[in-house]
């Protein structure tokens, strides 16, 4: 069976990062953000056969037409990476409604929305496995993040509960939980004074969670794994 993989949020950070490292290993890839050309861009870099899709993971029509699309182009998708994510930090009083709803569709409904439209194709095969991309403040909570914290604290619950449902038909589904990573996502921070608070003392590189995420996809007796990659934030949190 081709090994063939989805990974939303692929265009850039750690989704482009686990994209390059899958690619390398013998994946067909789909390679899926809102902006197409940053998608096209990445999946051009890969080599190979990959293709890219433009779909907003918040969106249950796109997301439904993209799995159509993928199936058409590429065959039954049956590795799936969820990697689409966005913050808009603020304090819980200073925050918008509408930045609540659009944290909570793009990094909780988007995963739950993909995740459904690959079971089809996942328990006709009998087999699948699935990462979410989630986040130590998930875990731990975060000032400045609590509605961020609750779309990746319900990922979790989420993947868990999924993972008991779909077990049975050897579809796995884990978490890997970063701290600070060099992305677009973090290139605002003040990395100087929050890399005092890390253990291992640095941010760390997309590639350091694309290996971890390669490794849960992979892994045939694992499931219902929240795997943490932070350099030891986590213990002092
Ligand atoms: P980036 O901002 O670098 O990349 C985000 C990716 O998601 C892009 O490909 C973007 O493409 C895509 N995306 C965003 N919104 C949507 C949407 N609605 N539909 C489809 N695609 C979307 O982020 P990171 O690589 O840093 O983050 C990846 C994941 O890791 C996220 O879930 C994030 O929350 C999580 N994370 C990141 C950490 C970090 O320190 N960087 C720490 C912990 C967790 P486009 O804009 O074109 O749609």
């Amino acid at each position: 069976m081709d090994k063939v993989c989805a990974v939303f949020g692929g265009s850039r950070g750690i989704g482009r990062a686990v994209a390059q490292l899958m690619a390398r290993k013998g994946y067909r890839l789909a390679i899926i953000a809102r902006n197409l050309e940053g998608a096209k861009a990445t999946a051009g870099d890969l080599g190979g056969d990959h293709l890219a899709f433009s779909c907003d993971v918040a969106k249950e029509h796109d997301v439904q037409n993209t799995f159509e699309e993928m199936e058409k182009h590429l065959g039954r998708v049956n590795f799936l990476v969820n990697a689409a994510g966005i913050n808009r930090d603020s304090l819980l009083v200073r925050t918008k409604t509408e930045d609540m709803v659009s944290q909570l569709h793009t990094n909780l409904l988007g995963s739950m929305l993909t995740c459904k439209a690959a079971m089809r194709t996942m328990i006709q095969q009998q087999g699948g496995s699935i990462v979410n991309v989630g986040s130590i403040v998930g875990l731990k909570g975060n000032s400045g993040q609590s509605v961020y914290s609750a779309s990746k604290g319900g990922l979790v619950g989420f993947s868990r509960a999924l993972a008991k449902e779909v077990a049975r038909k050897k579809i796995r589904v884990n978490v890997v939980a970063p701290g600070f990573v060099h992305t677009d996502m973090t290139k605002d921070l003040k990395e100087e004074h929050l890399k005092k608070n890390i253990p291992l003392g640095r941010f760390g590189e997309t590639i350091e969670v694309a290996h971890a995420v390669v490794f849960l996809l992979e892994s045939p007796y694992i499931t219902g794994h929240v795997l943490v990659v932070d350099g030891g934030l986590q213990l002092i949190l």
